[in-house]
């Protein structure tokens, strides 16, 4: 149908001006409306009652593909892919024919084979006496936003599936966060939403910590490393976290993403491993390849800094007697006890090591002979006062300060010496060695 079609459509004989001048404006407003629609960005269809296909704009000839010779007279099956549910063209014709607007999405088939979305409005137009006319259809092609769509749900999935993750804005202000992320640190979405990260620092890193940090994602918009966080509940934790600052059009940061993992266990296997190489299994004392090594860094250390040290060699008293009378397996769980009795009195530089059967040794670093003979007498006197399985013991101490200069071993045999002149005496007792003679001479 043409505008010129509409003006031949006329009588041939003269109107009277008026009806003439009203079927000018007609024409007119036809021809404007004729524009709007062949010029429209929204693909359009018109059909006749039986669907066979009578107009088609400009733009449904480019989204489909099809010249409009190709589609005049044809019904909209020609673009259909064979893909949309039955269902939805039933319901389709059942709304039409009912004469109420059709409203749905339905995907379809280009003229090169191509599928694609199109949104669709089907509004039916009746006669004068109520009977269905044409269909007009408008078309928009959504194929572009089902895609976006398609992937935003993608993305949204691996984010909500994947690692805990943490997005903030360039103020660290927490815009979103995931599954994992309330896994791991306990706090749901809505409690951290528009606060910053400084909610889960743990006070364990100083400020030139986070100093490094900044200046990473400042110069490199990276940052990755170790870091101890507490979660809602007050616990402390080691996470890896790995944060990337996100830059938007211009260069400026526009976001922060941090993904982290929770590597506790890891740490506790580390710890485990490293506990198996240097741990006595029964009492968690140190071994004696660890104390050996302790030794000989002390004694490095005395060299270069003078800092004086103490070792203690005990050996519990009449042991052999307690296991006789109680059984090797309480035995065993009194050496337990007092090695965590001995623990329980030790500052964190000192080092308790199990020597071999029920003799241990404790070097007292940045200690003095005198320092060291107190605090022989105070876990000698705290043995002798606790039960140990609902046992009493005691313990003989041997004690001597470091001479600078001499060997491992000679420090050693002259607390060894004490300790034998310890037991000579009675036992439950301390010796220290400088103070007796014989072990001057040892
Ligand atoms: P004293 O030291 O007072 O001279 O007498 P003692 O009976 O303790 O004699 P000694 O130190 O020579 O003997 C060590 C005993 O300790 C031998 C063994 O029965 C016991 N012992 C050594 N290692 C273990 C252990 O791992 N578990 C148990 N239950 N007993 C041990
Ligand atoms: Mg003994
Ligand atoms: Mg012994």
């Amino acid at each position: 149908m043409t505008t010129e079609s509409i003006s031949q459509a006329g009588p041939g004989t003269p109107m009277p001006v008026a009806l003439e001048e009203a079927y000018h404006a007609l024409e007119a407003r036809f021809e404007q409306f004729y524009i709007a629609v062949e010029q429209s960005p929204v693909a359009t269809a018109i059909t006749d009652a039986e669907g066979h296909i009578t107009f088609v704009n400009q733009r449904f000839s480019s989204i489909t593909g099809y010249s409009r010779e190709e589609l005049i007279g044809r019904t909209p099956a020609v673009i259909q892919s064979g893909m949309t549910p039955d269902a939805v063209y039933r319901e389709m014709w059942a709304t039409l024919r009912a004469g109420s607007v059709w409203a749905g999405e339905i995907l379809n088939r280009r003229k090169n084979g191509e599928l694609y979305w199109e949104f669709e409005t089907i509004t039916p137009v009746r006669g004068g006496a109520g009977q269905i006319l044409n269909f007009v259809a408008v078309k928009e092609d959504i194929t572009q936003r089902k895609q976006q769509e398609n992937e935003l749900r993608l993305l949204a999935t691996a984010f909500e599936t994947g690692q805990a993750t943490v997005i903030t804005n360039a103020d660290m202000e927490i815009e979103r966060v995931n599954q994992a992320f309330t896994d791991i640190t306990g706090y749901r979405s809505e409690e951290v939403m528009g606060k910053t990260p400084r909610l889960f620092k743990s006070g364990r890193h100083d400020g030139a910590f986070y100093q490094r940090m900044w200046t990473a994602l400042r110069e490199t918009g990276h940052w990755q490393g170790e870091i101890w966080n507490r979660n809602k509940y007050g616990d402390v934790y080691p996470l890896w976290q790995s944060i990337t600052a996100v830059p938007d059009g211009q260069g400026d940061i526009r976001n922060y993403v941090s993904v982290f993992h929770d590597i506790a266990e890891r740490k506790r296997m580390e710890l485990e491993l490293k506990n198996q190489a240097t741990r006595d299994h029964l009492t968690g004392a140190y071994n004696r390849r660890a104390f050996d090594k302790a030794l000989s860094q002390s004694i490095d250390k005395a060299l270069h800094t003078s800092e004086p040290f103490v070792l203690l060699l005990f050996d519990i008293d009449h042991f052999k007697q307690v296991n006789d009378t109680h059984g090797h397996d309480v035995g065993d769980e009194i050496l337990k006890q007092l090695a965590e009795c001995i623990r329980s009195c030790l500052r964190e530089s000192d080092i308790l090591s199990r020597w071999g059967g029920e003799e241990f040794t404790i070097l007292l670093r940045g200690t003095n002979l005198s320092g060291g003979t107190a605090f022989a007498e105070r876990i000698r006197e705290r043995v002798a006062r606790q039960k140990f399985v609902d046992c009493s013991i005691t313990i003989s101490i041997g004690v001597a300060e470091y001479r600078l200069g001499e060997t491992q071993e000679r420090l050693i045999s002259r607390t060894d010496k004490a300790l034998y002149l310890a037991k000579h005496q009675g036992r439950n007792s301390v010796v220290v060695c400088n103070q007796a003679e014989s072990c001057e001479g040892a």
